[in-house]
């Protein structure tokens, strides 16, 4: 059955860190419909006044992020003694569990910088899992051409028999990076009782199989129940993100950058954070 779709939303403009200018897609308001995913991101912008203060050191706990920059790049260090730089096409899927403290700068290449950070839930029983990471370069990253010349960069998830580099995640999600040609239609299957949606960063097009009314880019689709998507480009080329994942269904306590499951565990991390005992696995 072909997805329908369930809200529109747009991105709106914020900041965050020590005053990046961002497009925030979603976050606390929208947790009932993203589950299990938290938070999206969305930085870019010619001028480094909107970002050169970056994320300075911050804790997280009870979560992934997943950094995917499309120019620019981010410096990064952390708790466990881990640095590098994810540079342009590069993904960075970073399991937080228990807890890592890290500090994210980002800086422009040939005058640009712009990128994603999703943050996807962890089940209560993975909240305290050991922190790991997943450093993927562009060149790990496989491309699938469509029959229907659709061009699909695979991070995470399974595409004709391609399968990307980011496995064994909880959660089971894909991430896929979508560029579709001028009025051309793409197909894919997702399971079913998963969370869909996509995020239109460039151009127009059409979800689902209503074709009536075009949603245009810094629009967020979340889809209803299904197994399979539909997506049809306007007179331009179309590129978004597919995102999917189980969701979670449990209760969330957040604070900042750290989620949890109850008020008393947030109240103990940043106990832990102020005492110095927060990071549990070198
Ligand atoms: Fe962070």
């Amino acid at each position: 059955m072909i997805r329908k779709i369930k809200t529109v939303m747009r991105s709106r403009a914020t900041s965050d860190g020590a005053g990046v200018r961002l497009k925030r897609v979603f976050s606390h308001g929208e947790v009932e419909l993203t589950d299990p995913f938290l938070l999206l991101d969305f930085f870019g912008s010619d001028n480094p006044d909107d970002y050169i203060a970056g994320f300075p050191w911050h804790p997280h706990r009870g979560i992934e992020t997943i950094t995917y920059m499309l120019k620019g790049e981010v410096k990064h260090e952390d708790s466990m003694g881990n640095s590098g730089t994810i540079e342009s096409g590069d993904c960075q899927w970073m399991t937080a569990g228990s807890g890592i403290v890290h500090q994210e700068m980002p800086g422009q290449v040939e005058g640009a910088m712009m990128g994603f950070q999703l943050w996807a839930n962890l089940p209560s029983e993975e909240k305290m899992m050991h922190p790991r990471y997943r450093d993927i370069k562009e060149s790990d990253i496989p491309e699938v051409i469509t029959k229907s010349g659709a061009r699909v960069k695979i991070i995470c998830g399974e595409l004709e028999g391609t399968v990307g580099p980011v496995r064994e995640i909880v959660t089971e999600p894909e991430y896929l990076d979508v560029t579709v040609p001028p009025n051309t239609e793409f197909r894919h299957h997702v399971k079913e009782g998963h969370t869909v949606f996509a995020y239109i960063f460039e151009g127009q097009g059409f979800f689902g199989e209503d074709t009536d009314s075009v949603i245009q880019s810094d629009h967020l689709v979340i889809f209803e129940d299904g197994d399979e998507v539909v997506v049809t480009s306007a007179d331009c080329h179309l590129r978004f993100l597919l995102i999917s994942g189980k969701p979670i269904g449990e209760p969330i306590a957040w604070y900042g950058p750290i989620v949890m499951n109850t008020q008393e565990e947030i109240e103990l991390a940043f106990r832990e954070y102020r005492d110095g005992t927060f990071i549990k696995h070198k």
